[in-house]
């Protein structure tokens, strides 16, 4: 992962994404507006992007002069930018978006993709925003968003959060996507297709909130019928997680299955992109909108926050679902741990973030401080670690602290043992 990612100075707070997309010549107009507040004093910004030709560059709704380089813009603006000022910046761009190979060793090119049977999609885990819009491309700095897409007839368009409005014009459909809520860019996503939005009546009831999925025109023909089971469970899935960690955060939740999709899936914020709808890929996304998308890390080095936390969210569903015990899974998981030998959890080497410690590792963490603290603690642990620091982000340090605080007890040593020893301790016996 690249260390020097995202830029200091400024604060963002919302995304204007104004895009226009031409499917046959793949090519991208578009309009990004950064509305942000300075926390310096500068007289250049910096903004992450890859690629395209950037045609012109306001700030407040001057022209301000830029300089490229291969992975980013240095904007000057007319005057001095100061700590606690209010500012808009504006990029106009073109071009054909293009993937590129994350640093942070994601399995497949990251950025705006194209699918074998066509349809466009983004996944941009972890460092890929800024190849498809101008971005301050780092966890820490969320923000809200607006995308406005335009494409041809008979195209549909999802993003993140909620469909607020279509209209059609000459040349195509504008689709008008909110998340309203802070999100960090890389969970940005936007998938255009020969699909429909559907939405589950059914698990809506369940969930309390309302849930609808991005699917191929053809997917109830066409799909396995073992993907449509696990995808009519997610109001349930919802429904479990809402009852162990709070409300869900967000106003929707669906996916769209993009089949073929790399890396199995990426929890892209309230609309997962799903290459595979098994259940336990459904529902790792998922529990990621508490754990990763709505608290999120604050250092990638922290990624086990996510990972290791959806990964346990996944073993208590499976014992739920009667298919193994969560003692059982982490015994399981700890033999797999030792043989694979890999470096401690919470600090993974940048370039293998996501390797299996901090995801299986990651997980038998909290199974240890489970067992330690008992149930009652560790579960209050986790709904004040949602509560506490929801719609921001927290640390491996916040983490320990709280169940120090929640338990009354010293975890050093546990914490220690687990998550930075190069040897990986026993399970207690019975456990
Ligand atoms: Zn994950």
């Amino acid at each position: 992962m690249d260390a020097t990612l995202g830029n200091p100075g400024y604060d963002v707070r919302h995304y204007d994404l104004d895009l226009r997309f031409d499917p046959d010549g793949r090519v991208l107009d578009a309009v990004v507006t950064l509305s942000a507040t300075m926390t310096a004093d500068l007289d250049t910004v910096n903004v992450d992007l890859i690629g395209f030709d950037v045609e012109d560059v306001a700030v407040d709704g001057e022209d301000a002069a830029f300089a490229r380089t291969e992975r980013d813009i240095t904007v000057r603006p007319r005057q001095l930018l100061v700590a606690g000022q209010e500012f808009s910046l504006a990029v106009r761009y073109r071009g054909t978006p293009q993937p590129f190979s994350s640093a942070s060793g994601f399995p497949a090119p990251i950025g705006w993709r194209v699918s074998a049977s066509g349809t466009e999609y983004v996944v941009s885990g972890a460092d890929g925003a800024r190849s498809w819009f101008p971005a301050n491309d780092h966890p820490s700095d969320k923000a809200s968003f607006t995308f406005r897409i335009k494409v041809p007839e008979p195209l549909t368009v999802a993003a993140n959060g909620v469909l607020v409005d279509t209209v059609a014009t000459a040349g195509g459909t504008t689709w008008t996507w909110e998340m309203g809520d802070p999100m960090a860019p890389y969970l940005a996503t936007v998938v255009i297709g020969d699909y429909v939005i559907v939405d589950d009546v059914e698990a809506t009831a369940i969930a309390g909130v309302p849930v609808r999925n991005m699917l191929p025109r053809d997917f109830e023909e066409t799909s396995d019928p073992v993907w449509r089971e696990s995808l009519a469970r997610q109001g349930e899935m919802i429904a479990f997680l809402t009852e162990r960690f709070g409300p869900y955060p967000f106003d929707a939740y669906g996916i769209a299955a993009v089949p073929g999709a790399p890396g199995g899936g990426l929890e892209t914020q309230t609309l997962s992109i799903l290459g595979t709808l098994l259940e336990g890929v459904v529902f790792h996304e998922l529990a990621h909108q508490w754990f990763g998308n709505h608290v999120s890390v604050a250092r990638w080095q922290d990624i086990w926050l996510g990972e290791g936390f959806a990964t346990y969210a996944t073993w208590l569903w499976q014992e739920h679902r009667g298919e193994a015990t969560v003692s059982d899974l982490a015994a399981f998981e700890h033999d797999q741990q030792r043989a694979l030998k890999l470096p401690p959890p919470a600090d993974p080497p940048p370039s293998h973030l996501f390797n299996r410690s901090v995801y299986g590792r990651g997980a038998l963490t909290l199974h240890a401080l489970r067992l330690q603290i008992g149930d009652d603690a560790f579960s209050r642990t986790l709904r004040a670690w949602v509560d506490r620091y929801g719609g921001g982000g927290a640390s491996t340090q916040d983490f320990v602290a709280l169940a120090e605080e929640i338990s009354a007890s010293d975890l050093t040593s546990l914490f220690e043992a687990w998550l930075y020893a190069d040897t990986m301790p026993d399970l207690p016996a019975g456990n």
